[in-house]
């Protein structure tokens, strides 16, 4: 059987879209009440590849078929792949799961399919983008003028950010980047902290930029010193700065420190980028901001996610840009087609994108969800579970916990009496992703294997941390034991 053809009358149209939705829908609820009621339903993956390619692949059918049987097929063949990442015992990457208002949204978004290229194509987008911008500078007590782009993910933010960032800091010494390209500019003092996350270089290699780079050493918890930074811009007097530092650095959380950093750039005229892909989310919390993230404010652009510490699902990125007038000048945007009233919000010009989903209405639902006491409890109840997997762990004879616990990241050490902890760590990590009750991975800081657990799931709770920690200290224990066996 093939689709029906676009001219059904509109009852068909309907019943389809009625009967496939329903059966979406109960696949969905069914999917939800597996991941939050079957406790020991492995969080990994549960097949191979290979049965994913028989049942999924396979040539492309010359004919159809109907939208009901797709859905089903689409169910069947993916459940061997897919990682229960909504659960609270998931601690790979940097993944939050997804709040229930957010989820729906996500899902009428792609009911109402909005282009959200300029204000006329959806002014539901362009309005929703403008309230959450607001909303976001004030959660995060940003400067009030701050202009905001959603992008797909944090690191299409870094690249809107530092287009704006090249742009701007070229338009101070006379050249016009967006005119003229790159051949010919003046050089920019690219200072980069040596851990920042890979999504900030590969957005200056994309510009053009990557020559211009210099690393600079970075401590334990993965921050700048200030002193470098003012011994690297004095090295250069008349050179345009570009200073790249970071709010939650990937392994430890750590926070560069951002008042004295901003001070000292802005001094020399310079431009000071963050990648706070998830750390942002802490200025929502009065503590952490006093603590932490003192001085956020003076940075010029900030590039960050909502599918990670926030609880969207994927995709949505934001770039926060300090002056305005610097983030339209970026991205000129004229096309004969393209009605552009300057009083109204026209979400192209102010990105790399034309169109695109509207991402920001599961934003809107998670902020209402959640309002501003809930983000704060969210990254607050998080940080508390990472101290407590933290001082767990510590107690076991024979694991060292890593880092200082800044934020939602702990990174745990498993030594072994023969002396290959970095192995032994390994292994731990193996074992206790068969084991199926959590799911973390290894990572390298500053030479040395780790396992890297990273809380940013709005469901995690202080039982899930006390599993998890049953279920690591047996694997190391069982494997320095030398017991090769199943955990
Ligand atoms: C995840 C992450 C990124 C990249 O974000 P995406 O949304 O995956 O592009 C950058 N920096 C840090 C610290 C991250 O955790």
């Amino acid at each position: 059987m093939t689709a029906e053809p676009l001219t059904a009358p509109a009852h068909d149209l309907l019943s389809d879209y009625d009967s496939v939705l329903r059966r979406a829908y109960e696949h969905a609820v069914e999917y939800l009440r597996q991941q939050y009621a079957e406790d020991r339903l492995p969080v990994g993956p549960v097949g191979t590849d290979a049965q994913l390619r028989a049942l999924l692949g396979g040539r492309l059918a010359a004919g159809g078929t109907p939208a009901r049987d797709v859905v089903d097929e689409l169910v069947r063949a993916t459940a061997p792949g897919l990682v229960r990442s909504g659960r609270g015992r998931y601690f790979g990457y940097v993944t939050g799961g997804t709040l229930p208002a957010a989820m729906a949204a996500d899902w009428l978004t792609s009911t109402w399919d909005q282009n959200t290229i300029v204000h006329d194509g959806s002014p539901a987008t362009a309005v929703t983008e403008e309230v959450c911008e607001a909303w976001l500078v004030d959660l995060l007590g940003l400067d009030e003028h701050t202009s905001v782009a959603f992008t797909p993910s944090t690191t299409y933010a870094e690249l809107l950010a530092l287009t704006v960032a090249r742009h701007s800091l070229l338009a101070r010494h006379g050249w016009d980047v967006t005119a003229r390209g790159l051949s010919g500019a003046p050089e920019i003092n690219i200072l980069i902290n040596e851990s920042v996350h890979p999504a900030v270089t590969r957005s200056l290699q994309v510009l053009g930029l990557s020559g211009q780079i210099t690393a600079l050493p970075s401590d334990d918890s993965g921050r700048m010193d200030v002193a470098d930074v003012r011994a690297a811009v004095a090295a250069r007097p008349g050179v345009p700065v570009l200073l790249c530092g970071h709010i939650g650095e990937i392994n430890t959380g750590g926070v560069d420190r951002l008042r004295p950093l901003c001070d000292q750039i802005h001094a020399a005229g310079g431009w000071v980028h963050l990648d706070a892909a998830f750390g942002l989310w802490a200025a929502a919390s009065p503590r952490l901001r006093a603590g932490l993230l003192d001085g956020v404010e003076l940075a010029d652009s900030i590039a960050t996610d909502t599918h990670k510490w926030l609880n969207t699902p994927y995709d949505c990125g934001v770039a926060f840009i300090r002056d305005p007038d610097a983030h339209r000048q970026a991205f000129p945007l004229e096309a004969s087609y393209l009605q552009l009233n300057p009083d109204e919000r026209h979400p192209s010009a102010l990105n790399i994108d034309i169109s695109r989903r509207s991402r920001v209405f599961p934003l809107w639902a998670a902020l209402r969800q959640l309002g501003r006491q809930g983000v704060a409890d969210l990254v607050e109840n998080t940080c508390a579970r990472s101290r407590q997997l933290a001082e767990a762990m510590a107690s076991e004879p024979g694991v060292t916990v890593l880092n200082q616990v800044h934020l939602n990241q702990v990174l745990l050490r498993f030594e072994h009496p023969g002396g290959d902890h970095d192995a032994h760590t390994e292994r731990v990590a193996k074992r206790f992703q068969q084991d199926g009750s959590g799911w973390a991975a290894t990572t390298s800081w500053k030479g040395t294997v780790a396992l890297r657990f990273s809380m940013a799931n709005w469901t995690t709770t202080a039982d899930d941390i006390a599993e998890t920690v049953r279920s690591l200290r047996s694997c190391h224990r069982q494997l320095r034991a030398g017991d090769p066996a199943a955990p």
